[in-house]
């Protein structure tokens, strides 16, 4: 990792306890103020050198043989007999109509509809959104290396096999992502990766929604000598997109230890230049918030700001090691923080991001699932809902912190897509007295999503995807990982 570092970084574990932190100026994150309580004197924990690791179809009919359904031009879809929770979280039942721009209203049975279907054993929701991704890393899916040290795992398994990296391999990892994401009823990605127009296509002809983010980093990339050529080649990209592409590009400055300050600022001005928005990780990793604060007397947001590096709709991802004062900068900013539970955990990173300060701040939160390597939860970012709401009730002692809809609400911020689920499963009863019980059985237990919708097409219908060929991206994936993980198990 040293070579792709900017800075010095100590590759043994530290023992880490609060007396590190010394006086207020220096504590942990989020507990300054005694508005939090402080972290059990018993936690010990263990800060590994964890900078975060580098990031790291067209087949119109499936396996079933049906074909792409589209509700037309005019038309929409009516469901039956069925139960729909708008964004707001109200719940509806009876007949529904679903419109090709996203909407829906009641139905009253006799519309000219171009589908009508049973939804006596469906429950219609909002889509899920997934703020941050390294979808062709599906290639170091799920346990590549699990369990290795950190910098073990970067420098025996991710650095040999990202080096050998290719854009069919992205397009190989994408299309399983793309898979994965359909199948557990998500329609859009943050993503964050190599060969972004690769990724960018996959997700297209798939008919999702991304946000797909080139990296820019200091550091040698597979796919370009430096940052100024990454940087150049992510303006013309973002010069050529509509504002109404389903697909969207944006700037992925890795982090503040991957990236110097003239990277940051040159990426921030193109941001600005294209109106497109930057994407990076801050504040993943205790370590890398001591880092930056020795190496620049400031805090990772501090620091960032002070080069004005903040744009309207920086998505920050993890945001986990934080002071009040960032979390303020990051809401004065607009910006958009990531809570990526899962990873946190797998990775020990033995912090999270704080939703009771970023809410008091009125910051704008989203869920991310980060790579499939890290996550330990693939892309389903229904079970990084519930990791969510579960990890904040327990960090913060409080069970009411987060309720299965305010996690629910997280997950499906700013969708315009439906997704269906199954509600035929005994993971989803009982539904209760009053029949309320959906959103929480469906954050708790889970449930297989039958239908998925993006602008009047049918990604996935009656349990089957249809905008891809899910069996092909599988065995596709098998056949890669032969020769991308040579010499590596
Ligand atoms: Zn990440």
């Amino acid at each position: 990792m040293q070579e792709r570092s900017r800075w010095k970084l100590n590759p043994q574990p530290t023992r880490c306890d609060w007396s590190h932190w010394g006086d207020s100026n220096s504590r942990p994150p989020d507990y300054e103020s005694g508005a939090i309580p402080a972290k059990p004197q018993w936690r010990k924990l263990w800060a590994e050198a964890d900078e975060h690791k580098p990031h790291g179809r067209e087949a119109s009919v499936d396996e079933g043989g049906a074909p792409r359904r589209s509700m037309g031009e005019d038309g929409a879809v009516r469901y039956r007999d069925t139960v729909l929770y708008d964004e707001a979280g109200k719940k509806h039942t009876g007949d529904v109509l679903l419109h090709d721009d996203g909407s829906w209203a009641p139905s009253n049975g006799d519309e000219d509809v171009s589908l009508d279907v049973d939804g006596s054993s469906r429950l219609i929701t909002r889509s899920l959104q997934n703020w941050h991704t390294h979808l062709a890393m599906q290639l170091n899916a799920r346990d590549f290396s699990d369990g290795f040290p950190l910098h073990r795992w970067l420098n025996e398994a991710i650095f040999p096999t990202e080096a050998k990296i290719t854009p069919e391999f992205v397009r190989v990892g994408a299309q399983a992502a793309a898979a994965e994401l359909i199948k557990t009823g998500t329609t859009f990605a943050a993503d964050m990766y190599f060969y972004p127009a690769v990724t960018g296509k996959v997700l297209s002809d798939a008919g999702l929604r991304g946000l797909i983010g080139g990296p820019v980093s200091d550091a040698a990339l597979p796919s370009h000598d430096d940052a100024a050529s990454a940087l150049a080649e992510l303006d013309g990209m973002l010069k050529q997109q509509s504002p109404l592409d389903k697909v969207q590009y944006a700037i992925a400055t890795h982090s503040v230890y991957l990236c110097s300050e003239e990277t940051l600022r040159r990426a921030s001005e193109l941001a600005e230049r294209r109106n497109a928005r930057l994407h990076i990780h801050v504040s993943e990793t205790r370590k890398e918030v001591a880092d930056c604060h020795e190496a620049t007397g400031m805090y990772p947001v501090e620091y960032l700001d002070s080069i004005d590096f903040f744009q309207p709709g920086t998505v920050c991802a993890h945001a986990s090691w934080m002071k009040k004062n960032e979390i303020r900068t990051l809401a004065r900013h607009e910006v958009t923080a990531v809570h990526c539970p899962s990873s946190n955990m797998k990775l020990a990173c033995g912090g999270t991001l704080s939703l009771p300060a970023f809410n008091e701040a009125g910051v704008d939160v989203r869920l991310g699932t980060d790579g499939a390597a890290s996550s330990g939860n693939g892309l389903d970012l229904l079970a990084e809902a519930r990791l969510a709401a579960l990890v904040q009730r327990h960090d913060h002692w409080d069970p009411t912190l987060m309720t299965a809809s305010d996690a629910f609400t997280m997950a499906t911020k700013g969708s315009k897509d439906w997704a269906v689920w199954d509600i035929d499963d005994v993971r989803m009863r009982p539904v209760g007295r009053s029949n309320n019980r959906h959103i929480t059985n469906l954050l708790f237990n889970g449930a297989s999503c039958l239908d998925l919708w993006v602008d009047g097409e049918a990604l996935r219908f009656d349990g089957t995807t249809k905008t891809l060929d899910e069996r092909q991206s599988w065995m596709d994936l098998d056949e890669a990982v032969m020769s991308y993980y040579d010499g590596v198990e």
